[in-house]
């Protein structure tokens, strides 16, 4: 699914319950998170509705190395030499998708939850399973965030992974939240601004630690890892994701 201007220059591509983002400027267009392997085709026809090609993306930015937000990586790497950015604390992550810290077992949650026997089950389609990891990576810091389309801010938001960061487009009113706060958890099927589960989150109490890096940004616009833009602000979206604590 497509869904064009989400925010100033940001559009939005959906997926098997995953979500990328492509930020345009003058100079260009970024992809932020890489979805599943099955993300490639609408990856490509979005590019392509936007007058753009793969092999002018001008970087792959990673709000972290999960694998469903590694997905297509080592594709946009190895074909179009696409530069990839992750943040030093999830580089290790990006080359090793699969061997993430998280608190709970993973297999518990289909049946406490079996909403999310429909998320996990597109996502498992879209090749959850066989995702590669990417090695020849640039390390996501300030100075390099500022050199990307539209400038981002930085933010460092551990607690789902080390390295988690989001992204603040302050003159766009807009903030890439990556899964530091998501509007649908796949894990539970649970809808509504939080973190997510303990089923793929490392540090639950660092993860809610973080959220008030996010809502100082005051972004009216948030758009997450999972799930549909928000756009009731991100005081509002910290609240209720603090309110829905750890699951
Ligand atoms: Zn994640
Ligand atoms: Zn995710």
């Amino acid at each position: 699914m497509f869904q064009r201007s989400v925010a100033d220059g940001v559009h939005r591509i959906e997926h098997a319950y995953v979500n990328s983002y492509l930020v345009e400027d003058d100079a260009g267009v970024m992809v932020v998170d890489a979805g599943l392997p099955g993300m490639w085709p609408h990856l490509v026809r979005a590019l392509t509705r936007l007058g753009y090609s793969p092999g002018s993306v001008r970087a792959l930015v990673l709000t972290h190395a999960h694998f469903d937000h590694v997905g297509t990586a080592a594709k946009l790497r190895r074909e179009y030499r696409t530069p990839i950015l992750v943040h030093d604390a999830d580089r290790r992550l990006a080359a090793h998708p699969y061997r993430y810290l998280h608190e709970n077992a993973r297999l518990r949650y289909p049946v406490q939850h079996p909403g999310a026997l429909r998320t996990l089950g597109a996502m498992t389609l879209a090749g959850a399973l066989t995702v590669r990891g990417v090695t020849d990576v640039h390390s996501l810091d300030a100075p390099a965030a500022a050199a990307l389309p539209g400038a981002p801010e930085l933010l460092h938001t551990p607690g789902h992974t080390a390295g988690h960061v989001a992204l603040h487009f302050p003159d766009r009113g807009v903030l890439i939240t990556g899964d530091a706060l998501v509007t649908l958890d796949p894990y539970t099927g649970r809808h509504g601004p939080q973190i997510v589960s303990g089923a793929a989150t490392a540090d639950s109490s660092e993860a809610l630690a973080s959220l008030e890096r996010l809502a100082a940004t005051g972004a009216p616009t948030l758009l997450t890892g999972h799930g549909e833009p928000y756009l009731d602000g991100a005081a509002s979206a910290v609240e209720q994701a603090l309110a829905a604590g750890a699951s």
